[in-house]
């Protein structure tokens, strides 16, 4: 039977990180993927491919994007997202949670991971549009958030299938890991199963890049609680948290905020799972220049607490807990030509009216005498001789409500209104396993497991609460170099014999 130097298991963007570095390190790589070749590539294939990363202006933005256009240059403003702001906003939304040692690691190698990823033939472009609003002429990037992948989610897929069979790394799609081959020393390969056939792949070294538990109904009840067995699933079906499970079998710490989660506001009658069809546009992410009214119809949260950026993977468990797990999105025409591409598919649960009593009446499901009084309230309430701006923090706030909204208070009073449903869409979990900063994956007892690595949304310990956008491709970037380059070290040591004491992590 032959044995592989690196089973990479999973096949998104962490698996793929892991084996392309793997790869480079000299090692013989098999990616084992659960998914058939047609639905693979994980939540990776479902984003938007935006990726949040440390720059220190134009010339590293010119360093990822190097066919930059010169009017693209001229007509905007990059800024800077420096590793400083990059680290508070991870200490910040993680309410000062995040592991330090892995945070670091986020941070500080976050533009040479990326960088690393476009030598691998990863191509990435500007996020215009979602990211930056023009106004006078002039683009203005904010919220630490400027690049993606061509061909978002389903282009970094493709780019990084053709990377793989560049360098000749081998994919069985269709093939799930059940478990790992471990004899108390170390991790020696991994059973499978595809279709009806079951069996042993040896390994000097596995990396783990399988995903977390996200679409694994049970374990949601379980972990992040009750009603989340009613939420929506974003992305892939196939990450049911078998790696975890794996890991943890053999005595992996598990470690991380295992009740938390990445959750959006996201289309309300789309189906359990994500459509690769239809990718993220189920996401409905203007809420920011809207007010949200429920069942109650009232209002029940900060829309303009910050930038989209800081709030969206949060407000997903405050639309679940709301009555019936829903809510409207109410526009007014003023904003009507900032809505996001996402508001234009057909899959949409959508009402306009030409008057406000019209309007609330078209809210399917919610009080339209108490909505009504919301909306009249909160016109009141907008300070409405600060100009709006949604290129900054405007501070166009209301006055004296039970429930603020904090900056773009837009009153809703000019026709056509537009309104949106949405329910809650989890993205990821963040629990995981513990692992070092070699992504050597950590028993209970503080001991690196010998042979085993961990990257991508199996990693615990990084995210808390909440969530910068777009730093779970970059953890799988960065985590995924790392795993696969210290698993191929370590299979290069046990080709040669050499001994693997377990040492104190
Ligand atoms: C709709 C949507 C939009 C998003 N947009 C963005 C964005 O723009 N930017 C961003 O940074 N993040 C975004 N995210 C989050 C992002 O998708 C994840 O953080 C990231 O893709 C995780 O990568 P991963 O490789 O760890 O997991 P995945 O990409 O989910 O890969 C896990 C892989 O493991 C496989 N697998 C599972 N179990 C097994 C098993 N037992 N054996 C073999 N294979 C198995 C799965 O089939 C899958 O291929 C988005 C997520 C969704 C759902």
């Amino acid at each position: 039977m032959k044995e592989w130097d690196v089973i990479v298991v999973g096949g998104g963007n962490a698996a793929f990180c892991a084996a392309l570095a793997a790869r480079e390190a000299g090692a013989s790589v098999l990616m084992l993927e659960a998914a058939p070749e047609e639905e693979s590539g994980g939540n990776s294939r479902f984003t938007a491919g935006a990726m949040r990363v440390v720059y220190n202006g134009l010339d590293d933005i010119k360093a990822l994007v190097p066919d930059l256009s010169q009017a693209e240059i001229d007509t905007t403003d990059f800024g800077t997202y420096t590793q400083d702001q990059f680290f508070d906003d991870m200490a910040r939304v993680t309410q000062f949670r995040t592991d330090p040692n892995l945070c670091e690691l986020l941070v500080t190698q976050s533009f040479d991971a990326l960088n690393w990823m476009r030598q691998k033939g990863i191509r990435f472009v500007p996020i215009y549009g979602r990211q930056a609003f023009k106004i006078e002429g002039r683009f203005k990037f904010w919220g630490g958030l400027t690049v993606e992948t061509v061909g978002g989610g389903e282009g970094l897929v493709a780019m990084m299938k053709d990377s793989g069979k560049k360098h000749g790394i081998e994919i069985r799609y269709n093939t799930r890991a059940t478990d790992l081959v471990f004899d108390g020393a170390r991790v020696s390969g991994v059973c499978f199963r595809s279709g009806t056939e079951t069996g042993v792949i040896s390994g000097r070294a596995v990396v783990l890049a399988c995903g977390g538990f996200e679409a694994n109904t049970e374990w949601r009840t379980r972990y992040l609680g009750p009603g989340w067995d009613l939420a929506k699933v974003r992305g892939s079906r196939f990450n049911t948290g078998e790696g975890l499970r794996m890991a943890l079998d053999i005595g992996a710490s598990p470690y991380g905020n295992w009740s938390g989660c990445h959750a959006v506001q996201w289309e309300m009658n789309a189906p359990e799972f994500g459509d690769l069809a239809v990718g993220d546009q189920f996401q409905k992410h203007s809420y920011p220049f809207a007010i949200l009214v429920n069942a109650l119809g009232k209002r029940f949260v900060d829309e303009g607490a910050d930038f989209r950026n800081y709030t969206y993977a949060k407000y997903g468990r405050v639309i679940l807990m709301q009555p019936g797990q829903f809510c409207w999105q109410v526009f007014d025409k003023k904003v009507l030509h900032l809505l996001r591409d996402e508001y234009r598919i057909k899959r949409i649960t959508k009402v306009s009216a030409n008057t406000l009593p019209e309007l609330c009446e078209k809210l399917d499901g919610v009080n339209a005498t108490q909505a009504l009084e919301t909306i009249n309230a909160f016109n009141a309430a907008v300070k409405r001789e600060v100009p709006f701006n949604p290129n900054i923090k405007d501070g166009r706030c209301t006055v004296g409500l039970p429930v603020p909204k904090s900056n773009w208070a837009i009153t809703i009073e000019e026709p056509p209104f537009e309104a949106y449903a949405v329910t809650c869409g989890l993205t990821f979990t963040f629990g995981g396993v513990k692992i070092d900063t070699g992504a050597r994956v950590i028993d209970t007892d503080g001991l690196a497991i010998p042979g085993l690595y961990a990257a991508g949304e199996m990693v615990g310990g990084i995210f808390y609460f909440n969530y910068p956008g777009a730093s779970g491709l970059t953890s799988g970037a960065v985590f995924g170099r790392l795993a696969g380059n210290s698993a191929a070290s370590f299979a290069k040591q046990q080709a040669v014999g050499r001994s693997t004491n377990r040492k104190i992590a």
